[in-house]
């Protein structure tokens, strides 16, 4: 059975769903995604995607192409369509496809494009990587000044990940001014003591879903959070570290740019905080 895909008010057969080549997100990225992972058939955080997603076209001058309910039904429908039991729900809205290229955003009346597919990933709550931790890299960050807009410029971001291969690691860290910004696809985080550090929110980096609910759990179970930029070399020296987005959950770090951080295996706080995130979300999942 083929997989079975939305495209601007339709659902069909991954093989027949077809976007103009003159859609601007295909000519120039400019368009916005969200990312909101399946447990148990059901959607985590389904809320903050959906803020994110009108924040995020808000501030490119795009409007919801839908309320956030007839989304919600949308990623209901492909879960059910595709029987999803553990996996993601992509979601693109684009300026949609005026018929030429132009710089100039086209007229307020073109239609945005709006594509949502699933991807199956069975065991996505009991990875292997989770048990093991990740190894990440430093690399330098020259995206863009607006990375809490969630757009599908990914070109950057998709080099680190390639870089990070290369280098036999896991994944990158982005530095800018000496400090970390955030992952290629993930937040940030190193642990001290009683307290968990991360950068602030800022347009320098992505305004994390799972970020904001692992720093509400966090507070809750008596951490300190500490919202700071930190060092590649505090990060070395630091008791641990791990990484939050919506498809990885907590995922601890276990060495930085080669530094074995603790003992080299994951945390005690970030197995901690992935156990938490998991329970609460897969409660609140809906
Ligand atoms: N930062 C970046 C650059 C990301 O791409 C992502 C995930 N898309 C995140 C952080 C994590 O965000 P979330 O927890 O909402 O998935």
């Amino acid at each position: 059975m083929s997989r079975i895909v939305y495209v601007n008010g339709d659902y069909v057969p991954e093989e027949e769903a077809k976007v103009s080549i003159f859609d601007r997100g295909f000519l120039m990225a400019d368009g916005v995604y969200e990312v909101t992972s399946v447990l148990g058939g059901k959607l985590i955080d389904f809320d903050g995607h959906a803020k994110r997603l009108e924040r995020s076209l808000t501030e490119l001058d795009m409007a919801m192409p839908m309320s956030a309910d007839d989304l919600l039904a949308i990623h209901r429908e492909l879960v059910a369509k595709n029987g999803i039991d553990e996996g993601m729900i992509y979601l693109q809205v684009t300026r949609g496809a005026p018929g030429d290229r132009d710089f100039a955003f086209p007229p307020e009346d073109t239609p945005l494009t709006v594509v949502l597919f699933t991807q199956n990933k069975p065991g996505l709550a009991d990875s292997p990587a989770a048990k093991k931790g990740i190894s990440v890299i430093s690399i330098p960050d020259i995206r863009w000044g607006r990375r809490d807009i969630k757009t599908t410029q990914l070109l950057y971001p998709s080099m680190g990940k390639m870089l990070a291969k290369k280098a036999g690691a896991d994944d990158a860290w982005l530095v800018e001014d000496g400090l970390v910004t955030e992952g290629t696809s993930n937040n940030a985080y190193i642990v001290k003591g009683n307290q968990i550090i991360t950068r602030q929110l800022s347009n320098d980096i992505l305004h994390g879903i799972t970020r904001a609910a692992v720093l509400k759990f966090a507070r809750e179970a008596q951490m300190e959070v500490v919202e700071r930029p930190f060092t590649i070399e505090e990060a070395q020296q630091a008791d641990e570290a791990f990484v939050t987005s919506a498809s990885t959950f907590v995922m601890p770090v276990v060495s930085v740019d080669g530094a074995a951080l603790g003992d080299g295996t994951p945390g005690r706080v970030a197995a901690r905080m992935r156990e938490i995130y998991l329970d609460e979300m897969r409660k609140a999942a809906i």
